[in-house]
Order: structure tokens, then C-alpha cells, then sequence
């Protein structure tokens, strides 16, 4: 987070599009003296930047006014510049368009390419020639593969021998240094640590080294210091983030992993704390811990140690299903462990916690009603154990065939299933154990074979 917004114009360095790429609407009209389509030349172009460098072009023949401010990116020979005038020489001019992000520079949102039809352009290789048919022309697939670097975000390259150089060249490739422009404009995640979440508290800190907002976006001037999390979620769920510290000025931002920001809070109001609750589709996420770049009150600093408290407010949805046999249901499995009556869910828990566990199974239709079972399995380091229908696990070495069976009964369209209640770890001696549980239901009509979800749900003790 910066301290201030900065409203002095922005540098072309560190602006980029999302996802690294985009869609060009291409409807060029005509043919080059040589007879290749200018429609054929720029998507050729296109092409090159999307085969040599991590940006992707896609396409549609289609015309679009490049003129024109419709959110499309959009290229055509103008007379004028869009009813300015050409600059002296100009053979083209890219136009951006930008929108202001959470972190770092703006985003690239719309580039259209604005060729000057007053040039005489044809299209051919190699080195300008110095006499002959073509050398009062310009070759137009140069001047797209110039104009499409700087949509991708490039900006012109003095000293290198590059694509990029500000005047047209005998150069015609892409070259090392506008490959390597690319790769550095869109490798910021790529420089930074992502670690795994977990649901529960993590205790970490932001300090020197860590890396900061300026090398996550590869541009700005934000050097605060930003600690990033990675998290899968499988059906939506309701989360609540708290990152707390006695002295670090806390910040989160919720982001997708191409860096599309969802959601922040940089309250800096009273306590250096930051809480943050969203409730997200099933997917891939980004949670970032940052600060500021400068200190924004007294009472809080911008370095430090700090809690980071992941709550699921809602049961977790687990993952896709499977099965033993390969037979496929829709069945939805959902599972959570909460110390506090359902108001919130979590995997990570001490030892003297007062633990209840339950499982839904939303039933695939086709199975409703039918006389079947349904299936507990703990999974430990070296051991499984099974619940059955007293309502105890009991180990299961090896392991039971037929699986042992937590209740038999005829299938409802909702099952509910209580693991275990008022469960203290401490008291039954455990101070530190992982272990993966599994909910799974089968039919009596082919008992060997079982339903149930890929993501196991876990639960982690430790002191
Ligand atoms: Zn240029």
C-alpha cells in the first residue's frame, strides 16, 4: 500500500493487462504491394509476441474503430490521429487506456493501434533497402510488431538492440531484449515466495527481505513489504481473515492468482489490526499480508511481527468426488470442525480445544432412497481408523471388507452425520496430531462400492 495516491501522470513501466494477455479486434482492409493481407501481417505479428514471450494475443477478424473508446483494442490505417495529427515521421501511434488497481501501477485496459495512412507502407524482411521498389516504403509487419510491444506494456529501448528502439531498424524479430522486457513486466509472482494457507493462525512476520509490493507488480514506487498466501476453496465459502499485530500496521488484499484484487482493508483506524470477510466461489485465491510504505500513524510501524487468523464461516465443501470403483455421483460433500457451535469452522486447534465435527452429504438424486451406508474414515500418518455405528472409531488394520459402516439407512436427499461432539484432545492424551478425514456412502445394492470427496477434510492439533 502506498501512503498517498500519487495523481502525477503514471510511467508506462509496470502498467500491464491482467492475466498477462488480450484480444485484438483485427479488420484492416487491403493488400501490400508485395500481396500479403495487412489483416495476415498483423496477426502474424501477433503471433511472434505470443510465441516468444509469456503474453498471449488472441484474435477476432473483426473491425473496430481504434478510435473510438469502447473498451476493444482496435487497429486501422487513419489519416489522422484520431483527428489530431500525425507527429512528423510517426508511422504509428499505440493508444492505452488504463484503470487504477489496489497495488501497484494501473492496469492496462484497452490499446488500439493507430497507423498513419498517409505513410507508404508494404510489407517484406530483412534490412531496409537502400534503393529499389521498396525503399520509400516501411514494412508494416515491423511497425505492428513495435506497436503490439507497447500494448503488451514496453516502452521504447535506447541502448539494446531491440524491436522496441525508438525509429524503425533493420531489425524485423523480436530480439532477446524485448522477450526479456516481457518475461520481467509479467514475472512478478514468479520473484516472490507463496506460501500455503492455513485455515487457523499462522504467525509470521514482515521484515527486511520479505518481499514488497514494488517486485510483486514489477513497477511503482511501492516498496512496502508483502507476505502472499495461496488458497483452494471448493464450493463457496465464507471466510473471515484477521491479521493482527501489536505494532505492524496491518493490510490484506484478496486477490485471484493472475493479481485481480477482490477485496482489501487498510483501515488504519484505531489498531494496527486488519480483518477482512468475503465470501468466495470455489477457486483459486491469493491472500496478501502488507503494509505501508511509510508509517501512517505513530502508534504502528511498518515492519513487524504479526498473527494472521483464517476462519471459515461456513462449512467447506470437499472438493470434487471419487469413488472406488469409478462409478460417478453428484453427491456434495461438505465437512467442518468448530469450537463454537457453527459460528465458525477451522482445521487448526489446540489441544485443550472443545472440538465438535460434523459432515453433510447433499445425495445425488439418482440415489435417494435407496438402502445404503455411509462411511467416517480418519487417515493418520500410520494409521486408519473407521467410524462405526456406536460411534467410535475403532482401527482398521488391515482394512475391513466390507468397510465398516458409521449407519446403514435409506439414502435421504440431505444426510447429516455427527463425527464426534465435545471431543478435548488433551484429555485423551493428544498434544499434536494431523489427521485427514473422509466421508463416503455406498448402496447396499453394490456394497463394494463407495462415494466420496478427493480433498480430505483436515484437522491439525498442535499446542
Ligand atoms: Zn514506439
Amino acid at each position: 500500500m502506498v501512503a498517498s495516491e500519487s495523481t502525477c501522470a503514471f510511467e508506462l513501466t509496470g502498467s500491464k493487462w491482467l492475466g498477462a494477455e488480450t484480444e485484438f479486434y483485427v479488420g484492416i482492409e487491403g493488400i501490400s504491394g508485395t500481396g500479403i493481407l495487412w489483416n495476415t501481417a498483423f496477426i502474424t505479428a501477433m503471433e511472434e509476441w505470443t510465441i516468444e514471450t509469456p503474453f498471449t494475443f488472441t484474435f477476432k477478424e473483426e473491425y473496430r474503430d481504434p478510435c473510438t473508446n469502447d473498451g476493444l483494442n482496435g487497429v486501422d490505417f487513419v489519416e489522422d490521429y484520431c483527428g489530431s495529427e500525425f507527429g512528423k515521421n510517426t508511422l504509428g501511434i499505440t493508444v492505452v487506456r488504463y484503470e487504477n488497481t489496489i497495488l501497484g501501477e494501473p492496469n492496462l485496459v484497452q490499446a488500439d493501434i493507430i497507423l498513419n495512412g498517409s505513410e507508404k507502407f508494404d510489407i517484406f524482411g530483412g534490412a531496409l533497402p537502400p534503393f529499389g521498389p521498396l525503399s520509400d516504403r516501411y514494412d508494416f509487419r515491423r511497425a505492428a510488431l513495435h506497436e503490439l510491444g507497447h500494448v503488451i506494456g514496453l516502452e521504447h529501448e535506447d541502448t539494446k538492440q531491440a524491436i522496441m528502439a525508438p525509429e524503425i531498424s533493420d531489425i524485423d524479430r523480436l530480439q532477446p531484449d524485448d522477450i526479456a522486457g516481457v518475461e520481467a513486466l509479467y514475472s512478478g509472482l514468479d520473484s516472490c515466495e507463496i506460501k500455503d494457507l492455513n485455515f487457523g493462525i499462522t504467525v509470521a512476520a514482515l521484515e527486511t527481505g520479505d518481499c514488497n509490493v514494488k517486485e510483486l507488480t514489477v513497477g511503482g514506487d511501492d516498496t512496502s513489504y508483502v507476505d502472499i498466501y495461496r488458497f483452494q476453496l471448493h464450493g463457496t465459502t465464507k471466510l473471515e481473515f484477521v491479521m493482527s499485530s501489536p505494532i505492524l500496521e496491518s493490510v490484506l488484499i484478496l486477490a485471484t492468482p493472475q493479481l485481480e484484487y477482490l477485496g482489501v482493508d487498510s483501515d488504519i483506524e484505531g489498531d494496527c489490526n486488519s480483518t477482512l470477510i468475503s465470501t468466495l466461489e470455489a477457486g483459486n485465491y491469493l491472500l496478501l499480508a502488507n503494509t505501508y510504505n511509510e508509517e501512517v500513524k505513530e502508534s504502528c510501524t511498518v515492519i513487524g511481527p504479526y498473527q494472521l487468523k483464517t476462519v471459515l464461516l461456513s462449512p467447506q465443501v470437499l472438493g470434487a468426488n471419487s469413488s472406488l470403483l469409478g462409478g460417478s455421483s453428484s453427491a456434495q460433500f461438505r465437512g467442518g470442525i468448530t469450537i463454537d457451535n457453527g459460528a465458525s469452522y477451522g482445521n487448526r486447534f489446540k489441544p485443550e480445544d472443545s472440538l465438535d465435527m460434523t459432515a453433510e452429504i447433499t445425495m445425488d438424486p439418482a440415489h435417494i432412497g435407496q438402502a445404503g451406508f455411509l462411511v467416517v474414515g480418519a487417515f493418520l500418518d500410520d494409521q486408519i481408523l473407521f467410524l462405526n455405528e456406536q460411534g467410535e472409531f475403532e482401527y482398521a488394520n488391515p482394512i475391513p471388507n466390507p468397510l465398516t459402516r458409521a449407519a446403514s439407512k435409506v439414502l435421504g436427499s440431505d444426510e447429516s452425520i455427527t463425527i464426534f461432539t465435545d471431543l478435548v484432545p488433551a484429555t485423551l492424551g493428544i498434544e499434536s496430531i494431523v489427521v485427514d478425514f473422509f466421508i463416503g456412502y455406498g448402496l447396499d445394492s453394490n456394497p463394494e462400492e463407495l462415494y466420496f470427496h478427493q480433498i480430505p477434510l483436515n484437522l491439525t492439533i498442535s499446542p
